[in-house]
């Protein structure tokens, strides 16, 4: 490869303008909502960048014209959480559910078993459709988590796939503790603190844990601490599965060590609330409304957090047991309907807040110099993300 236009990087050679956008949504921080709205508006990308943003009318040259024809154009959705690498399903837990079953994260395990009896062509293309899936509904980042394989050579094997479709790679063997360490949690957490973090790091970005008192399978305030305490020790960034199940230590953990997401957040008490709101600058809540939705569960008062003063992101939770979605625009469209947000807060929490929780300024807005990540809608405004939803009107912009 020569150049940085090679073979290999995707994108076409020289500049593209895309143009006849009817509204821009730049998330830039200004107007309703931080939206950063522009009507009859432009913008240059070339190769991987953003190059110019502005009037149509005022649009310099480029080497290739792509005419949206009056739709609306946004920063490409950000899911900054998923876990994608796991084989079979758990349609049958999920229509149990429905029936009145509850959820307590131990049907996990079924997907540990799926998962490690698959080889690695066969996750590999199930990875792979799934992030297609996404990206056909407009997602252009995603966050993968392991924790379907939970042993050293299992998780490691994830993160390596992961690391094949996204920089966003995340450790999660303390997903739950597997059946065979059931009678020796001590056991498992050094496993995991340990080799098992020792083999995942060179594939991972972030360190996770579910910390949840309310279930068996999960992990205990201390357990978790140690968990964070080591994957910041081996270079990761901490993100925290917390205060799903009920009220519990995880939102203020993930607080106190800076982590910079935690993530469900349905149950949260005033002083999980008041610390989020002190720690803004440095931790999102990020809600996962398809769990509540696909669970039966209260959902969280999103709009009441950001009234707090806390960010907030939304990302989807693609797993096989809790939320069987790759749909940011079903996770906008709840978001707009269950949890009091608008349809443009919603929107810039699964943009610039979800980018937000992945500390990236080059995602999530569209400025001169951000990622060229850019969805486009079959409708004239971001309010018909959540307005039409279900119906299919978002897509990646692809200008390769
Ligand atoms: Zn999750």
């Amino acid at each position: 490869m020569t150049g940085r236009h090679a073979a290999g990087d995707g994108y076409r050679r020289g500049s593209t303008l895309v143009t006849g956008i009817g509204e821009l949504v730049t998330c830039d921080g200004s107007g309703p909502d931080g939206l950063g709205l522009r009507t009859d508006a432009a913008v240059v990308v070339d190769g991987d960048r953003v190059a110019w943003v502005g009037a149509a009318a005022a649009a310099p040259a480029a080497d290739r014209v792509v005419d949206v024809d009056g739709r609306a154009v946004l920063p490409g959705l950000v899911d900054s959480h998923a876990h994608l690498v796991f084989a079979g399903d758990r349609g049958a837990e999920f229509s149990a559910r429905m029936a009145g079953t509850p959820y307590d994260g131990g049907g996990i395990g079924v997907s540990v078993a799926a998962t490690r009896a698959a080889s690695d062509d066969e996750l590999r293309r199930l990875l792979a459709d799934r992030v297609a899936e996404m990206r056909s509904q407009g997602t252009t980042t995603v966050e993968v988590k392991s924790g379907y394989g939970l042993t050293v050579q299992d998780e490691a094997r994830a993160l390596r796939l992961a690391a094949e479709v996204t920089s966003e790679t995340t450790f999660l063997g303390a997903h739950v503790v597997p059946p065979e360490y059931a009678a020796d949690r001590a056991a498992y957490l050094d496993l995991v603190t340990g080799p098992m973090l020792e083999a995942a790091a060179p594939h991972a970005r972030w360190v996770d844990v579910f910390c949840e008192p309310h279930s068996a399978h999960a992990f205990t305030a201390e357990e978790a601490r140690a968990v964070l305490v080591a994957g910041r020790d081996a270079g990761l960034g901490l993100r925290v599965h917390g205060n799903q199940l009920g009220h519990g230590p995880g939102v203020q953990l993930a607080v106190e060590l800076g982590a910079a997401s935690v993530d469900h957040c349905t149950y949260l008490s005033g002083d999980d609330v008041d610390a989020l709101a002190d720690a803004s600058d440095t931790t999102v809540a990020t809600l996962l409304p398809g769990v509540e939705f696909s669970t039966r569960s209260p959902y969280p008062d999103a709009e009441g957090l950001l009234r707090a003063g806390v960010s907030i992101a939304l990302a989807t939770d693609c797993n096989p047991g809790t939320c069987y979605s790759s749909s940011m625009p079903f996770v906008i469209a709840l978001a707009v309907r269950e949890m009091g947000l608008t349809p443009g807060q919603a929107v810039h929490a699964a943009t610039a807040g979800s980018a937000k929780s992945l500390r990236r300024t080059d995602i999530g807005r569209i400025a001169v110099g951000t990622r060229a990540d850019l969805a486009v809608l079959d409708a004239p405004s971001h309010v018909h993300l959540s307005y039409r939803a279900g119906v299919p009107i978002a897509r990646t912009l692809e200008l390769r």
